[in-house]
């Protein structure tokens, strides 16, 4: 018997979606002329080209000469992070982020402090929120930058941005958000937002893995990170990927146009998904915030429970998920964001990530409930922690 693959690993990366596909193959097939070249056969890619940064720009409420293609949506923080923090260093050497970013802005903030400039993380709140007020005391004279999570990808949690990017214009700190979960699945209107920069990755949103993008505010000044060629208006060198480039603009029109229902869907799995596992598990606790949260996230933590022997009983059950416990580095420790809105260690451990999309059914809903109750109680079982746990409770019962 085979079993049917349930994947909700959705935050990790999405399938391509076939109308991607065919919209690529052309690129590969017969328009593979570089969009730099003067004879038409180049000048045929340009004008795909310069069509698919007009729609991706379109859907962000913005100009298409504010977007500038990356190979991905890491290259994209790095980008806006570091070197900004160089063109604006007659300004000052102060950075702001928060305790809950993706490593490809905690670590860029790590290597600007190797460097001598001084990085601010905010703390979160147990839903993992940035208190603006917060973050407006830690604005100082000297701050060039601050880049803050738009989408959790652990735990969901959406930050109040055009809030925080106000508070950033005020103090005239310049603000990157990292919108790698949130493009493709809620509206995003750069301009409205008021932010600086924002980062965006096409894998999460049914493009290829490999192809991103940053929105720059017209009128900052940031260099590119890499030297050569004239591509993306002198700012990112390198021949641009069309193909993939092209797929992720027609990526953006399907989210786009199908945003309402699919949001719509996953919220309420995602709900049934919450609300079933919190009433039907016992020692279970949701992470991130109840509603503040992104349409696909489900983070919850089972006590007594190890995240990673979870994770491999369910997929034995064809279920794929994430745990919250060792991260992408294979390290042993819980993950910087479970720690940082406040989970002890042991409850960190047995945390799971289940994180839908707009294919996703009841069905695999129900399985995946079904499913995790049969394991969790398994693995309880075989814990002598909740042995002594049960044990101390049944003594505390007896005594009363
Ligand atoms: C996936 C992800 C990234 C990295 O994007 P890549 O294109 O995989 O490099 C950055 N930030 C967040 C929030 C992500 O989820």
């Amino acid at each position: 018997m085979t079993i049917k693959t349930i994947y909700l690993d959705n935050a990790a990366t999405t399938a391509v979606a076939p109308e991607v596909i065919q919209e690529m193959l052309p690129y590969f097939e017969t328009l593979w002329g570089n969009p730099s070249s003067l004879y038409a056969f180049g000048q045929q890619t340009r004008s795909a080209l310069a069509d698919a940064r007009n729609r991706i720009a379109t859907h962000l409420g913005t100009s298409d000469q504010n977007i500038y293609f990356t190979a991905s949506g890491t290259e994209a923080n790095n980008w806006a992070i570091k070197e900004t923090m160089f063109a604006y260093q007659n300004k000052g050497r102060h950075f702001v982020t928060t305790a809950i970013e993706h490593h490809a802005t905690s670590h860029s903030a790590a290597w600007l402090q190797k460097r001598g400039y001084e990085v601010t993380f905010l703390k979160v709140d147990k839903d993992g929120l940035v208190d603006p007020e917060e973050f407006r005391a830690a604005l100082r004279p000297d701050t060039v930058l601050a880049s803050i999570i738009y989408g959790n990808n652990e735990i969901g949690t959406v930050q109040p941005i055009k809030e925080l990017a106000a508070i950033a214009r005020e103090n005239k700190v310049l603000l990157h958000t990292d919108a790698v979960q949130v493009v493709g699945h809620m509206p995003v209107d750069v301009e409205d937002l008021g932010v600086d920069f924002l980062s965006a990755s096409g894998h999460k949103f049914n493009a290829p893995k490999g192809v991103g993008f940053l929105y720059i505010r017209k009128g900052i000044k940031t260099k590119g990170l890499l030297d050569g060629g004239a591509q993306e208006r002198k700012r990112r060198a390198g021949t641009e990927n069309v193909p993939y480039i092209m797929g992720m603009a027609k990526a953006l029109d399907l989210s786009v146009a199908n945003m309402h229902e699919r949001t719509a869907h996953e919220m309420k799995l995602r709900d049934r998904l919450i609300n079933r596992l919190l009433s039907e598990v016992e020692h279970c606790y949701l992470n991130g915030h109840r509603t503040q949260r992104l349409a696909s996230n489900v983070n919850i933590s089972f006590e007594f429970v190890e995240g990673e022997s979870l994770l491999l009983m369910l997929e034995q059950r064809g279920i794929l998920a994430s745990s919250g416990s060792a991260c992408a580095s294979g390290s042993l420790d819980p993950s910087h964001v479970l720690l940082a809105i406040g989970l002890p260690h042991e409850i960190a451990h047995g945390s799971l990530r289940l994180t839908l999309s707009h294919e996703t059914s009841i069905e695999d809903i129900d399985y995946t409930v079904r499913a995790i109750k049969e394991v969790v109680a398994q693995l309880r079982r075989m814990s002598p922690l909740y042995e002594d746990f049960m044990a101390g409770r049944k003594a505390l019962s007896a005594v009363k």
